[in-house]
């Protein structure tokens, strides 16, 4: 479920101090506005170059033949140019510019507060080895994923990168200080960092034969260069960097209470976060408990007595337990999955039109095969185009079971996703999830919001349109599809409640797996998946809930201010035609509220 467009950063919010102004009081200077949006050019023009890998991710072409630098003197040189558009931006006064310009402006001012705060006290560069094993097989894969320039000088520009490998390894391991590295994020570099290799195998080497024999020579080179650093690194971060890996992977409540706004550009506190968390884990496993209760008894699978109005704990959970087992039971056949998965882009396409949910965008979306290094996570996944790479195509990837996998397996991953599971994938990924929602936020022609969108706001959105569907009665009013939707809700309050309860209040891995496979029903290989991601990241696994909180909350806003004049389409459109900023932008300016700080 997860959104992949890996250039985005998290949109933030800092100062708490609310400036009530009425729109339209103070006259907007046009001088001042002017300002401000040279001041945003210069910001979209000139912050790619401190990362040639996030550039090419993000759509911006011009560095694509060089790697990131990871020095002292890199950091001070980010740490400067952060500073010094912060004090462009302070300079100006907020109350003279208009409410685009005012929403631009906070966005722009918490992105660089946020990564200010990063390199100087979160100081992950010091400590997270698994950020530099994803930047090195990042550095190829955001070159040869899309199609943005011709194939052959992709290559060239793959080899430029491997030929300065080595001095990257070199400098991560001046860099890493192995007494805060804690194990597990070791132990996962190790596990990680020979990922470089498939992707050479895959997605490079077929296409060898397409480049002239001086340059594939060279390439041969590059490559070779390059593997030979990467077992070297193998061999410095087994015997090296694991023997004495002492940090804590929990980052403890002063920096999770920092990072959360940043992250996540909420304001929702982690108490807030947790106390809605856990307020709707009981209030949707009751409604679970209700639809379930009605689809056993109307079948005759259990006794009336076993599923009174009024259940036990146990009750509850039985015949919870009971009913998704009839979903799990309606599976696709080993082959049929891609088939399917077209079959329910199309329903679900469908039903937005006739329902009138959401105008929708005319744009191209490609259901492909999943690259074959890639299956066996998820059976699907939306690949959007980076923020600058305008008119390039969306991807809706589907994986076929790969065929070496025997039956156990097979039965085990589809018990996963199961057809009602993948119809819940496809609203979330593609319509009208991600892939609407994105569509739309690419005709927003303030270009700041789209480098800088806000990942709550895009994955809230999508969670959002899951419950949409189930409620608006998608497939039928079937019931079973209705509990599918919750379960998958589910698993978004639990990912919420253990990111916080893992980092700050010492959550072990029992209590993390009874909540994941007991209190939200998910399996136990999954379950055991999310308990290292959730030690290796701290606040992303929030973003989900946070993110559908609040969208609901704007909706509610939405339904009292509009009153009978409220439609969803009329929503649905309002909300999403902002771009894609922190929600309670979109708010201010889809409700003309005040904008807050
Ligand atoms: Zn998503």
């Amino acid at each position: 479920m997860q959104w992949r467009r890996i250039g985005w950063r998290a949109c933030l919010w800092g100062a708490v101090m609310v400036v009530a102004m009425e729109r339209g009081v103070m006259a907007q200077d046009a001088a001042m506005n002017a300002t401000f949006e040279d001041i945003a050019r210069r910001y979209i023009d000139q912050m790619p170059a401190l990362s040639p890998i996030n550039a090419t991710t993000l759509g911006d072409h011009r560095y694509d033949h060089r790697l990131d630098e990871v020095s002292e003197v890199a950091r001070q040189r980010d740490r400067a140019f952060h500073q010094k558009f912060l004090a462009e931006l302070q300079s100006l006064d907020r109350t003279k510019l208009g409410r685009d310009q005012q929403v631009d402006l906070q966005i722009l001012r918490e992105q660089l507060r946020g990564d200010l705060w990063r390199l100087e006290v979160l100081q992950e560069w010091a400590w997270n080895p698994v950020v530099y094993t994803q930047m090195t097989g990042g550095a190829i894969y955001g070159l040869m994923a899309r199609e943005f320039a011709p194939l052959e000088k992709r290559l060239l520009h793959v080899a430029a990168r491997l030929e300065a490998m080595p001095r990257l390894y070199e400098q991560i391991r001046q860099t890493l200080d192995a007494k805060r590295v804690p194990p597990i994020h070791a132990e996962t570099a190790v596990k990680q960092n020979r990922g470089l290799a498939s992707i050479l195998e895959n997605l490079v080497k077929p296409h060898l034969s397409k480049l002239g024999e001086a340059d594939r020579t060279r390439l041969n080179q590059a490559m070779a260069t390059a593997l030979a650093a990467t077992e070297q690194h193998q061999v410095w971060l087994e015997k090296e960097l694991q023997p004495k890996a002492a940090g804590n992977f929990r980052i403890g409540a002063k920096l999770f209470d920092e990072k959360l706004p940043f992250s996540l550009g909420s304001k929702l506190s982690r108490q807030e976060v947790r106390d809605r968390a856990e307020f709707e884990l009981k209030r949707v496993r009751a409604e679970m408990y209700v639809i379930a209760r009605g689809v056993l008894l109307k079948s005759g699978k259990v006794p009336a007595t076993d599923a009174p109005e009024k259940p036990t704990a146990e009750q509850q959970q039985k015949v919870i337990e009971a009913a998704l087992e009839l979903a799990y039971a309606e599976i696709p056949d080993r082959d049929g999955i891609v088939d399917f998965a077209k079959k329910s882009l199309a329903m679900a396409t469908d039903f937005v039109k006739q329902r009138d949910l959401v105008t929708i965008p005319p744009d191209p979306i490609d259901i492909i095969l999943m690259p074959e290094f890639q299956r066996g996570v998820s059976i699907a996944y939306c690949d959007s185009p980076g923020a600058l790479d305008v008119g390039q195509k969306t991807y809706y990837a589907v994986s076929p079971i790969p065929t070496e996998w025997s039956d156990k397996q097979v039965k085990s991953f589809l018990r996963e996703y199961n057809f009602r599971s993948i119809h819940d994938l496809t609203i979330h990924e593609a319509m009208p999830g991600h892939f609407l929602q994105l569509a739309h936020s690419n005709r927003s022609p303030r270009k700041l919001r789209a480098v800088l969108s806000s990942g709550t706001f895009i994955e809230g959105w999508a969670v959002y349109t899951e419950q949409l569907m189930a409620e608006e009665g998608f497939l039928d009013r079937d019931p079973l599809m209705r509990l599918i939707a919750f379960k998958w809700y589910l698993r978004g309050i639990a990912n919420s409640i253990l990111d916080q309860a893992i980092h700050v209040d010492g959550m072990n891995r029992d209590a993390a797996m009874q909540l994941m496979v007991r209190d939200t029903f998910q399996e136990e290989r999954e379950a055991a998946l999310k308990w290292v991601r959730a030690q290796l990241t701290s606040t992303q696994l929030s973003t989900y809930f946070v993110g559908y909180q609040e969208h609901r909350d704007l909706r509610a806003a939405a339904e009292k201010a509009w009153g009978s004049k409220f439609t969803l389409k009329r929503y649905h459109d309002g909300t999403l035609s902002f771009g894609s900023p922190p929600t309670r932008f979109a708010r201010a300016l889809l409700l003309d509220e005040s904008i807050s700080e």
